[in-house]
């Protein structure tokens, strides 16, 4: 977080005004990290579709909804209904937490019952003692049970000691608490004229399907893309841009036959994996995950697939935080929307003269989370001197392309460095150019902006017409013509 703000890649919201709790803003280097992430997408997505099963390009088309929409579109949806994280408050401390993310722990023997948030290790190792003391014995993670809270009984929550709480019983039960954030459209606030920041941008699709179909002359199976800001109030946001109140996504609804879901379901899983991996989350720190069955969405039918993409983030460590959900969201939304709006949202298959309601493979993705992600995996300290961090960036995604520097600013060096500076940029953009300071330095600057080659004009060059060229990962420096340059960073940046 401290080089995130050193370096200008992402802000605290409002920060002079003291911030405000779960909005996030991305200084010059984010928000360029981010626009290079979203482009990778839109283009690998929607642009150059993916080679799909068969041999051919995957049918892709993109779209650009609104954030507010006809509240009706939520009731369909089911989020004015459902759109409830069950959450649970402690009246002796005051805190909230999300009924599914809290843990109580119980042993044989004990009248009490100590409740931690998952994932919170520390919380855990208190929860055990203090039930050890509890049961008069020393207690190991063998000895006791662990049920998440939404699983017990009243009787069983009233002798739970809640995770930042003293005394028992002050858990109240868990309660429906609506994640999006509501407006007033018009100019007075009446209740009639309510309406909502969208918390997700895949309803935005599902209300233009059948728009899409009339104009685009698409076949299924085919997908609608769409990238764009979600609001939830979450009720505890933390972790950085993690859990954000803004945050922005990356949708595709893919619409297929009914009989052919499980096929797209595992190619669409595979293939964003496989993208993740391309953007440079190469280690073990991303996973897949196949949700079980009794974690399945509202949505999803039994046996249908749902998996996660998901990255070991420091904070959640040795946990996982999803990146992405590849969901079979079955006709689930287009059936609701049907029943809704009175409007047919069906597919005529010329060929077969069979009407169908197609089904959804939906791979969901964080744009904030995927950024964090790259953040994290990129974020490399020097073994000998800790304090000194490379940021590991894959070129595709990184902010800056290269930077030149003349060795010092003097001797003819200047000139044909600014002459270099100037062709580069204006093949790629983001070529940084700085003439002071030592060169060690610029170097270490350009480091921690991940910056991926360094070009160093040096008194040797008006001579050679040869540079310097630093590779960020290895620091190994090698000779090249300056007349080649250019087309060796365009290699370079390909890889
Ligand atoms: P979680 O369980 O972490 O709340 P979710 O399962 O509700 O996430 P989805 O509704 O599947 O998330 O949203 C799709 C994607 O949107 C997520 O994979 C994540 O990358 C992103 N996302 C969701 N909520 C947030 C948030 N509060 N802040 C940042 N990104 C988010």
């Amino acid at each position: 977080m401290a080089l995130c703000k050193r370096r200008g890649f992402i802000f605290q919201a409002s920060e002079i005004y003291g911030g405000l709790n779960g909005f996030w803003d991305y200084g010059p280097l984010g928000a360029q990290l981010k626009k290079n992430l979203k482009d990778a997408w839109w283009n690998d997505m929607v642009v150059h579709p993916p080679t799909g099963p068969d041999g051919s390009d995957v049918s892709m088309v993109g779209l650009d909804s609104c954030i507010i929409q006809n509240p009706r579109v939520w009731v369909a949806s089911g989020h004015v209904g459902g759109f409830n994280d069950p959450m649970v408050d402690c009246k002796e401390s005051k805190r909230r937490y999300r009924a599914d993310h809290v843990q109580i722990m119980t042993t044989e023997g004990a009248d009490r019952a100590y409740a931690f948030v998952e994932g919170d290790d520390a919380g855990r190792d208190k929860a055990l003692k203090q039930l050890g003391k509890h049961a008069r014995r020393t207690l190991v993670l063998a000895d006791v049970t662990v049920a998440p809270l939404p699983s017990l009984s009243k009787d069983c929550l009233a002798t739970a000691v809640g995770p930042d709480a003293k005394e028992p019983g002050t858990l109240t039960e868990p309660r429906a608490f609506n994640l999006m954030f509501k407006t007033y459209v018009g100019a007075t606030a009446n209740e009639d004229d309510v309406a909502y920041l969208r918390p997700e941008t895949a309803q935005g699709i599902f209300v233009n399907f059948k728009n899409v179909l009339d104009t685009s002359r698409v076949k299924l199976p085919f997908g609608i893309a769409q990238t764009g800001k979600a609001f939830r109030n979450e009720v505890t946001p933390r972790n950085f841009t993690f859990r954000s109140r803004e945050f922005e996504q990356m949708e595709i609804e893919f619409f297929c036959h009914p009989n052919a879901t499980r096929e797209w379901y595992a190619y669409w899983r595979d293939l964003r994996v496989a993208w993740w991996r391309s953007m440079g989350l190469l280690s073990e720190n991303m996973q897949l995950r196949e949700h079980d069955q009794d974690e399945l969405a509202h949505y999803a039918k039994s046996g249908a697939g749902t998996s996660d993409i998901e990255y070991r983030f420091p904070f959640t460590h040795p946990g996982y935080g999803e990146l992405e959900g590849i969901a079979d969201r079955s006709n689930f939304d287009l059936t609701q929307h049907r029943e809704h709006s009175k409007v047919k949202l069906e597919y005529f298959d010329p060929e077969h003269g069979e009407r169908v309601v197609p089904h959804v493979i939906e791979p969901s993705a964080g744009a904030d989370r995927g950024v964090l992600a790259i953040l994290c995996e990129a974020f490399t300290p020097d073994p000998t001197r800790p304090s000194k961090v490379y940021m590991r960036f894959a070129p595709r995604v990184s902010p800056l392309k290269a930077a030149v520097y003349p060795l010092v600013n003097k001797d003819g060096m200047p000139e044909i460095a600014e002459h270099l500076y100037r062709e580069l940029n204006r093949r790629f953009g983001f070529i940084e150019y700085d003439a002071k300071q030592s060169i060690g330095k610029r170097y270490a600057r350009m480091d921690e902006s991940g910056c991926p080659f360094c070009f160093t004009i040096d008194g040797e060059t008006p001579g050679d017409q040869a540079v310097t060229v630093r590779h960020r990962d290895t620091q190994l420096q090698e000779r090249i013509a300056l007349d080649r340059v250019s087309d060796w960073l365009a290699a370079e940046l390909v890889r």
